[in-house]
C-alpha cells in the first residue's frame, strides 16, 4: 500500500511560508509583490485557473490584477497590455492564461513579457537558463512536481527516474531538473516502443500524457514513487489523472491522487515565482 502524497497539504505548508514572507516584504518595502493575470475569452476551463490565481494571490497577501479580455482582442491589443504591465512597477510577475484564441500568436505573445517578470517561465530566455541550471522561475507544475517528490523524502540522486511526455510546459522541463538532482533520467513520448518495459524500470515516474488512467499497476516498479500530472474530464464531469491509482496504489511506494496531488501546486509555485521576482527587482 502505498503512502499518499497530499499536495494540498504540501500546498498549504508553501502558501503559509509565502504569506509570511509577504507580510515581512510588505513591512520592509512598503509595497507588495504583484501578479497581473490576462484571460482572453471565455473558455470555461480557463476561467478557473484565473479564479484559483487570483483567490492564490489573496490568500498569501500579494496585490493582482486580473484583465478579462473579450475573445476578439486584436493581437495589438494585447500586446500593448503585456507591454504596459512590463513598465509598471507595481507587478512583479505577468502571465497570460493559455491557450488564446486561434487568432492570437502564443509565442509572440511570451516573447512579449519581460523574461524578468515572466512567471510562468514559458520565456525562451527562462526556458535556456534552466537548461544551464541558472534560473530564477521554475516552470509551475514542474516545480510543483519537485517539491511534492521532496515531501516523500526519497532521495532522487541515483535514482531511474521515467518521465512520460515531452510537452515545453511539463515533460522537458520535468525530466531537466529530476537530471539537475542527479536522477538518471529517461524521456517517454508518443512513439517510444514498448512503454511498460521503461515505465517498469522507473524509481519515480512522472506521468503527463493526457490519457485517463493511462499508467496501469502492471507499468510500474513494486515501490515506486508515482507522480500524476494529468488532468482529465471523464464523461461523468469527475477529474480523473493519467494514472489508474487503484492499480497502481497498491504497487507504489508513495502516490498523488487526482484530484489533490500535482493540481494544488502549480498554482502555489506561480506564487513563489511572483514573491522571487518582487525580491529581484528589489536588487
Ligand atoms: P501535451 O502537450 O498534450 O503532451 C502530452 C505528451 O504525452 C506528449 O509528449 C505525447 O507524446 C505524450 N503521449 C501521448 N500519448 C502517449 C502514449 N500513448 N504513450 C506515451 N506518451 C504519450 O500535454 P501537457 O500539456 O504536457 O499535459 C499533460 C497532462 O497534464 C494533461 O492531462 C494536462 O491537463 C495535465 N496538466 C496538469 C497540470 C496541473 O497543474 N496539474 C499542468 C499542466 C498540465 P508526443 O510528444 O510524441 O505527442
Amino acid at each position: 500500500m502505498a503512502k499518499i502524497i497530499d499536495g494540498r497539504a504540501v500546498a498549504a505548508s508553501v502558501r503559509a511560508g509565502l504569506k509570511a514572507e509577504c507580510e515581512q516584504f510588505y513591512a520592509d518595502n512598503g509595497f507588495r509583490p504583484g501578479l497581473a493575470v490576462i484571460i482572453v475569452g471565455e473558455d470555461p476551463a480557463s476561467q478557473v485557473y484565473v479564479r484559483n490565481k487570483e483567490k492564490g494571490c489573496n490568500e498569501v497577501g500579494f496585490y493582482s490584477e486580473v484583465y478579462r479580455l473579450p475573445a476578439d482582442t486584436t493581437e495589438e491589443t494585447l500586446l500593448a497590455l503585456v507591454d504596459k504591465l512590463n513598465k509598471d512597477d507595481k507587478i512583479h510577475g505577468i502571465l497570460c492564461q493559455l491557450p488564446l484564441p486561434k487568432h492570437l500568436d502564443e509565442t509572440k505573445v511570451i516573447l512579449a513579457i519581460d523574461p524578468s517578470k515572466d512567471v510562468d517561465a514559458f520565456h525562451p530566455e527562462n526556458v535556456g537558463k534552466i537548461m544551464i541550471g541558472n534560473y530564477s522561475f521554475l516552470p509551475c507544475t514542474p516545480a510543483g512536481v519537485m517539491k511534492l517528490i521532496e515531501s516523500t523524502g526519497v532521495d532522487i540522486s541515483g535514482k531511474e527516474c521515467v518521465v512520460i511526455g515531452r510537452s515545453n510546459i511539463v515533460g522537458k522541463p520535468q525530466a531537466m531538473l529530476l537530471l539537475q538532482k542527479n536522477g538518471t533520467v529517461t524521456i517517454c513520448h508518443s512513439r517510444t516502443k514498448d512503454l511498460a518495459e521503461v515505465t517498469r524500470r522507473a524509481d519515480i515516474l512522472v506521468v503527463a500524457i493526457g490519457k485517463a488512467d493511462f499508467i496501469t499497476g502492471d507499468m510500474i516498479k513494486e515501490g515506486a514513487v508515482v507522480i500524476d500530472v494529468g488532468m482529465n474530464r471523464k464523461d461523468d464531469g469527475k477529474l480523473t489523472g493519467d494514472v489508474d491509482f487503484a492499480s497502481c496504489e497498491p504497487k507504489a511506494s508513495f502516490i498523488t491522487p487526482v484530484p489533490g496531488g500535482v493540481g494544488p501546486m502549480t498554482i502555489t509555485m506561480l506564487l513563489q515565482n511572483t514573491m522571487t521576482s518582487a525580491k529581484n527587482h528589489l536588487k
